[in-house]
């Protein structure tokens, strides 16, 4: 059987404001791909149940599933149950048993209001919200079940369970859908694309897709043959391809410190921080991070972590040999088996010396002797872009040396 076909409708004039984030859909879409749906269309609509009709006739010529979420409420901009029953061509009844809860929920305040929360398309089923007054519903427009859900997204958790069991039984034959996801970290979007080819071809089964964020590329590969195709994908990509469990550089880096009983300290400039905060946020970083310095004016660099005065007269402190003095600097003096450290311009003006923004030299020293390696990115965006990119980079320097 091919995976079914779901439509997410957002209902709600905040939600195309801006005012509100719809988190409901993240939310509700990662549920229905785990339980082997394939959401093909997600769409926000006003508070207007002359677009909410149109849309909803739309997608049940579509799909196979209609989820609607938002508008169930008791002011007079919520038209969703209007909405959905004016389409399903039946009228509005009133539920004895949800009036009696929302009454007492209310107790008795502006009966009539909340009243029309107790009103559902007639045939529908009611998915009782334990807490709050709009409960779901679902019905059958055509062949075609729409489950519709109140807005706010801790509601929506709350009647989730009776709609996942509903969903089961309406598709006795779903299956979770195979699913592998292969990070990137290296090459640009367009470089991967190239290198992968046809590995990337959205033909049919299975669905890849790719999205860069940070400059970490996560390649998702989902339906049949998922498994196949991500590890085609994963010999491709070789050594940029971050190892399985490890969502960014730095747990790949902390993995491989680990392994080999090696300590890490940093010195960074541009990076101020990111990349000491980078291995903290991971658990037991203790076990490898014996600590940092952040460095930017001259004398610390020089003081503290022993850069030479004559590099940075000569060369200045955005260098190479400026870099590699920071990490043997921070190697020594912390009394680590690994320095890293990053410098650079992260803008928005040049630096003192002239170098333009997003020009970064970073480098590891350790755990051998010897020179320290250096890596110099000229990388674009804004100052936060540049500095965030810089850490994943670093890390990745010492991921590379060390797998
Ligand atoms: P409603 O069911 O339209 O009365 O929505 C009530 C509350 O839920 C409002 O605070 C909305 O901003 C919020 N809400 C509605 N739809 C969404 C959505 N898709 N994501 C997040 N919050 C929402
Ligand atoms: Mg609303």
């Amino acid at each position: 059987m091919n995976a079914p076909k779901a439509a997410l409708l957002a209902i709600g004039d905040e939600l195309l404001s801006g005012r509100t984030v719809n988190t409901n859909a993240a939310w509700i879409g990662v549920r229905l791909r785990d339980m082997g749906f394939v959401t093909v269309a997600g769409v926000t609509l006003p508070d207007e149940p002359q677009q909410i009709v149109a849309s909803l006739l739309r997608r049940v010529g579509e799909v196979d599933l209609v989820v609607a979420v938002g508008g169930l409420g008791p002011t007079p901009d919520d038209l969703t149950r209007d909405a959905v029953a004016y389409a399903a061509g039946v009228s509005l009844v009133e539920d004895a048993d949800v009036l009696a809860d929302i009454h007492r929920r209310t107790g008795g305040r502006a009966p009539e209001r909340n009243a029309r929360m107790a009103s559902f398309p007639e045939g529908a089923t009611v998915y009782a919200n334990p807490i709050g007054s709009a409960a779901a519903f679902s019905l059958a427009i055509g062949e075609v079940p729409v489950f519709v859900l109140p807005g706010p997204p801790l509601e929506v958790e709350a009647v989730w369970g009776a709609v996942d069991a509903a969903l089961r039984d309406a598709f006795p034959k779903l299956r979770q859908r195979e699913a592998c996801t292969v990070r990137v970290f290296g090459p640009h979007e367009a470089e991967l694309a190239q290198q992968l080819g046809d590995l990337l071809d959205r033909g049919g089964e299975p669905i890849v897709g790719v999205t860069a964020r940070e400059g970490i590329l996560t390649v998702t590969v989902s339906g049949p043959g998922a498994k196949e195709r991500a590890d085609a994908i994963r010999a491709v990509a070789g050594a940029d391809v971050l190892p399985e469990g490890c969502p960014r550089p730095v747990d790949a880096a902390f993995r491989s410190l680990k392994e080999g009983g090696w300590s890490v300290a940093v010195a960074e400039s541009l990076t101020g921080g990111l990349v000491a905060s980078d291995l903290v946020s991971i658990p037991s970083a203790s076990d490898v991070f014996r600590g940092g310095v952040v460095a930017y004016p001259e004398e610390i660099k020089r003081d503290l972590l022993g850069v030479p005065a004559e590099v940075l007269k000569s060369d200045g402190p955005v260098s190479e040999a400026c870099v590699r003095a920071l990490a043997e600097g921070a190697r020594t003096r912390l009394g680590a088996d690994v320095g890293l450290a990053t410098t650079g311009v992260a803008g928005p003006d040049p630096d003192p010396h002239g170098a333009e923004p997003g020009l970064v030299f970073l480098a590891m020293a350790g755990p051998a002797d010897g020179a320290a390696e250096v890596v110099q990115l000229q990388l674009g965006g804004g100052r936060n872009r540049i500095r965030r990119r810089a850490a994943h980079s670093a890390w990745d320097l010492v991921r590379r040396r060390l797998s």
